[in-house]
């Protein structure tokens, strides 16, 4: 689509949906440069904001802040937020009415989220939630010199009836993205030569590393993309030799849930910034991330407990935004491994590829699949390779020890999924 066409239905439905979008949108390009002092002020106003409204307005959380002794009216500093009990999905799901605002003037809109393991969450959204949440988006799209309205690959999964697939294209349309409907030689060609005139790629992280495989075994590109973007999954080290060889560019990583909005989004060098104006981040004390939006009124999450994994950084950024980094995201702690006496967090694999990539050079597409108590079959993707087998078996005996048997199998490539992968997979 022409890009002044592109960008007037994007205004035309910004119009309609986000009211408030290029408002907020000026606001956070306002606040981007500001000292790290500066936003520390914003982050704890808007806490403060959202705390009284959600005293005043949620049954919920007037009983819950009364139950803590906890006053809206002392509180002076983000570590004041101990005083609050954690929330967890299921809360938000059984408490739901009970959560709910009452007395927003906005527009709200309904938001569902599916997610890939436990029950289906929905809530209100209102306006200025959404359009925060955009414009946050929008910001960190500048850092990369694309405009939301550019046209673009879309990488996701999406609905095989036939029905839902029309409305699929008819919305891709309006918004100016494309996408691939299965891995065949053709379809991914067809998908390269419309990513000749697309300014960025988004998608999970595993397909985009598989598209990028594909373009480079068939040597279509280098296709040069302003942005190479991965969301809502763990990004492989091996992901970044093939997307730069195809696109140009390492994924970088955009991070966030609906619960939660935009938590944070990497700049272009590597920095992991955080959204401070509209998020509070918490490591909680047994690890694990808490979110706290301050843009939820109409549903507000408070102290909410991701699931991920994620290691904050006290480092500056040489980009020049004070924005809080970001160190890791390695993703849910997910189910555990069995081993013969003891138990371990699936995430463990992570730290085993990682160190390998780090202080090896080794860079390796992997999943573990567990069936029997101690035994794990890690399937590598590529040809057999004795070093690697020895630096592998090295690493798993530093974190497992003798209580799980490993079997390392190198396939030739893993099958693909148009979905969100599982790094780990366990029967027990
Ligand atoms: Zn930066």
């Amino acid at each position: 689509m022409e890009s002044t066409l592109a960008r007037k239905l994007f205004e035309a439905g910004a119009r309609s949906r986000n009211p408030s979008l290029f408002q907020q949108y000026e606001y956070l390009k306002s606040t981007e440069w500001l000292s790290r002092q500066e936003l520390d002020k914003i982050q704890l106003e808007n806490t403060v904001k959202l705390l009284e409204f959600a005293q005043c307005n949620s049954p919920y959380y007037k009983k819950v802040f009364e139950d803590a002794g906890f006053n809206t009216r002392q509180f002076s500093k983000l570590s004041d937020l101990n005083f609050l009990p954690e929330l967890d999905k299921a809360t938000l799901i059984v408490e739901n009415s009970r959560i709910h605002t009452s007395g927003i003037a906005e527009k709200v809109r309904l938001a569902e989220t599916s997610g890939t393991s436990g029950e289906a969450l929905a809530f209100y959204r209102n306006e200025r939630w959404d359009s925060l949440n955009r414009a946050a988006m929008m910001r960190s799209y500048d850092w990369y010199g694309v405009k939301p309205w550019d046209r673009n690959g879309y990488l996701w999964g999406y609905n095989t009836n036939s029905l839902q697939t029309a409305k699929v294209k008819i919305l891709d349309y309006i918004q100016n993205r494309f996408r691939l409907f299965n891995y065949s030689n053709s379809e991914i060609r067809k998908f390269c030569h419309k990513l000749l005139d697309a300014s960025f790629i988004s998608g999970y992280s595993s397909m985009v590393y598989e598209v990028a495989k594909c373009v480079n075994e068939l040597d279509l590109g280098p296709i040069p993309l302003k942005m190479v973007k991965g969301t809502s999954e763990m990004i492989l080290d091996v992901y970044h030799e093939e997307t730069v060889r195809a696109f140009g560019g390492r994924i970088i990583s955009e991070y966030g849930a609906a619960e939660s909005g935009l938590i944070a989004f990497e700049c272009p060098y590597g920095g992991i910034h955080v959204n401070i104006e509209n998020v509070v981040l918490e490591e909680a004390e047994n690890g694990g991330l808490l979110v706290t939006n301050l843009c939820s009124y109409s549903f507000p999450i408070i102290r909410y407990r991701l699931g991920d994994m994620v290691t904050l950084s006290d480092d500056s950024c040489k980009c020049g935004r004070k924005h809080p980094l970001i160190k890791d995201i390695c993703g849910r702690k997910g189910a555990n491994v069995q081993g013969v006496t003891s138990k371990f967090p699936a995430l463990t694999f992570y730290y085993v590829f990682k160190n390998l990539a780090l202080e090896k050079d080794i860079f390796l597409n992997y999943k573990a699949i567990q069936q029997n108590k101690g035994e794990v079959e890690i399937l590598i993707e590529g040809n057999d390779n004795n070093r690697y087998l020895k630096e592998i078996n090295e690493q798993l005996q530093k974190y497992f020890g003798e209580d799980v048997n490993f079997s390392i199998i190198f396939v030739d490539r893993f099958a693909i999924d148009m979905k969100k992968r599982q790094y780990f997979e366990t029967s027990l």
